[in-house]
Formats: structure tokens, sequence, C-alpha cells
């Protein structure tokens, strides 16, 4: 178990190492830009957002694999910028799995332990902790080239925690599986992580991973940190149109509007459509006449209603998926999603009328995509 302090830590590739990566976006920019964060002791973190954004940057910064270019580093209170790798007690699996494919599982657990002189009654006992925590006690004599991609990423993932790290840091681990076995290792993970006590960082694309694995999620984009909060804070007050926009599936839906006032009552009304929401009471001073919002509302947040709380627009799009339906109406150029479980049924072209969950809706600036708060 360890604490992990970032504090403003920046990070900017050298023209050499950007030479040989002339592959990938070429940036003069900084990767990692003032990133501070903490970890608490056994605390499980995701790191979320596109790709690009300096996940594996920030995570290779922590494992000391990359040097930074400004700020620090602190576990438990030791800045450690200058420390190596080795001597920062940090376990690390990489979405490629990288086994020695001429050892077997057990060797490859046993390998670290091994170059560190540990008897081998205690690399038998570490690994027999290990191994059944992450279903790999059956595979020890197996070679890797025998395995499936999740069962080799289970002995990645194993053989990063049979050293009992103070850190364990996972880069995009279940991107390669398919969705049964990311479903099963992701719960395994999780209950990993409950028996083993060991501060955790996850760096995911994947929304659904960082939601379901992370007590904090670190949501970030070109480089900089955007919210930092629980998956629930993430969700229910996202602090910027990105956040709103990238937690969430299908995603919030974000229109431009401008306020406008009819007989005393305030809507919402949408360049190239002639559909206008009222706006909901909450949101009502916040707002006044001619005011531009982006307004953010979750397809689950959008009502379909008989009350007279818009003006009447025809159905795009349906959608039954069993479980829930997808309506959508056009709003200029865009879709207004709207998901329901009840137990409707539109054609395209029916005439519904719309209203927004007044508690769940959001409003932001237009000019910052900032969260205007309530
Ligand atoms: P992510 O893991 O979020 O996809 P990365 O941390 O890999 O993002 O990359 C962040 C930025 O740094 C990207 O613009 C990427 O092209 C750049 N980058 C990553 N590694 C290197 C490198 N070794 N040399 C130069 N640029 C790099
Ligand atoms: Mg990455």
């Amino acid at each position: 178990m360890s604490r992990l302090i970032l504090k403003n830590v920046y990070k900017r590739y050298d023209n050499t190492e950007k030479k040989l990566f002339a592959k990938k976006k070429v940036q003069n920019d900084f990767a990692v830009k003032d990133l501070s964060f903490e970890c608490p002791d056994n605390s499980f973190i995701g790191i979320l957002g596109p790709s690009g954004c300096g996940k594996s940057t920030t995570l290779r910064m922590i494992a000391g694999l990359e040097k930074i270019t400004g700020g620090a580093i602190f576990i438990d209170d030791v800045r450690i910028n200058e420390l190596l790798p080795k001597d920062r007690n940090i376990g690390l699996a990489f979405e490629d799995y990288a086994l020695y494919p001429p050892l077997s599982v057990y060797d490859n657990l046993a390998f670290n332990l091994k170059a560190k002189k540990t008897p081998p009654d205690t690399i038998k006992a570490a690994i027999n902790r290990v191994a059944p925590l992450l279903k790999v006690d059956e595979l020890l004599t197996m070679k890797p080239s025998a395995l499936s991609g999740g069962q080799k990423q289970r002995v990645n993932i194993a053989r990063a925690i049979v050293r009992q790290p103070g850190l364990l840091l996972l880069d995009e681990p279940l991107s390669h599986l398919d969705g049964k076995m990311r479903q099963t290792l992701r719960q395994e993970i999780k209950r990993m992580h409950r028996e083993i006590k060991c501060t955790t960082i996850i760096v995911t694309h994947d929304q659904i991973e960082a939601m379901s694995l992370a007590d904090v999620i670190i949501i970030m984009k070109d480089g900089e940190l955007q919210q930092m909060g629980t998956p629930l804070e993430v969700y229910d007050s996202p602090v910027n149109e990105f956040v709103a926009g990238f937690i969430g599936e299908p995603p919030m839906n974000l229109l431009r509007s401008v306020i406008v006032k009819q007989e005393n009552n305030f809507f919402f009304a949408f360049e190239g459509s002639d559909l206008k929401v009222k706006v909901p009471e909450r949101s009502r001073r916040l707002v006044s006449e001619g005011k531009k919002v982006t307004l953010g509302v979750r397809p689950v947040d959008v009502l379909i209603t008989r009350a007279d709380t818009s003006t009447p627009v025809p159905v795009a799009v349906y959608e039954n998926f069993g479980d829930e339906r997808r309506v959508s109406v056009r709003v200029g150029n865009e879709l207004l999603n709207i998901t329901t479980t009840e137990n409707v049924s539109y054609n395209r072209g029916d005439i519904i009328q719309l209203d927004f969950n007044s508690e769940k809706t959001h409003l932001f600036d237009p000019e910052t995509g900032k969260v205007i708060k309530i």
C-alpha cells in the first residue's frame, strides 16, 4: 500500500523521441500539462480519456520509465523524481503482455523474485498466494504460447502483483480482450484489489471499465486533467461539456440554444429548429432572454409528455432494444436522443412533446464549455 501524489507534473517529449514516433501525431506541446492529483492508500483510481490524451505518459512517469519535464511525484511523501523504476516498488501490467515465451507461467511469475535472489520457498508461497486470485493456478506449467489472450493478461497481472508492490499500474489491460472476457476479468481485477489491498491505477479509454472498477476517476483531455471525482460525481455533475459528453452511453445530448421568452415563460430555442422546450424551474434564475447556453441533458432525462412543455416535434428515429427504447428527434442539424424503459412504440413522423427532468439538466457556457453552476 502506498500513497501517491503528483504535483504540477509536465511532460514534453523532445524532438529525437518525436522522430521515432513519426507516425503518431507530432505535437510541440506538452503531452501532460500541470497534472496534480492524489491517490490515497489502497485506493483504486481510473485514468480515463480519449486516445492520445496522455494517460500512458502519466503512468510511465509514475513508473519511472519516462522522465518528467516539470513538477514532482511523491510516493509516501518521498519525492521519487530521480528514483530508478526498480526502486519504486511498483507493479506494472501493460496492454501487450510481454511474457517470456520460453518460460513456463510459473517461471514467468517467479522471474523478478528470482532476479532479486528471493529464496525458492518464498517465491513458491508468493505464487501460491497470487495464482488463485487471478485463476492462473491451473496454468502454472504451461508456456505462454498455449494461453488465450485472457489467460495471458491474467498471468501478466499476476506477475505484477506477485512482488507485493505498493502501487499497481495497469495500462489498458483489457483492451485486447473480447466483450465477455473483459467483463469477467474486470470483476476479477476488482476482487483482486479488495484482497491484496494495493493502491491501484488503471488507465483506460473505456468509460465502463473506469466507472465499474475505480473508486475515483480522473478524466483527461489533451494532457490536462478535466475532472476528478467518484463515478457518480463525474456522471451527475460534469464540470464541462467534454466530461458531460464523454461519460454515459448513449452520451449526453449537448445542444446549442438561445433563451427566448414567451408569455412570462422562458424556453430553450435551437438554431434551425422550431422546437422550444420550457426551461425547468431549477434553472430559471440562471437564464435571461437572449442568453446563449449549451443545454446538456442525458437521453434518460428527456421525457415524452402530454403536457404543454414544448412545441410538438416529429419522431425521426425509433429503435427498440428490448430492455429500452430509443427515440430521436431532429433539432437543427443534430439529433436529440431520448431513452425510455416505458413500453412505448412510435413511427417515424409521429408527433410528440418533450420535457426535461428538471433536476437533471445541465447548462454550459458555449464560449468556455464550463458548467454554469446552479
Ligand atoms: P494515451 O495513453 O492517452 O493514448 P499517450 O500518453 O500515449 O496517450 O500520448 C500522449 C501524447 O504524447 C500523444 O500526443 C502522443 O503522440 C505523444 N507521445 C507518446 N509517447 C511519445 C514518445 N515516446 N515520443 C513522442 N511523443 C510521444
Ligand atoms: Mg495509452
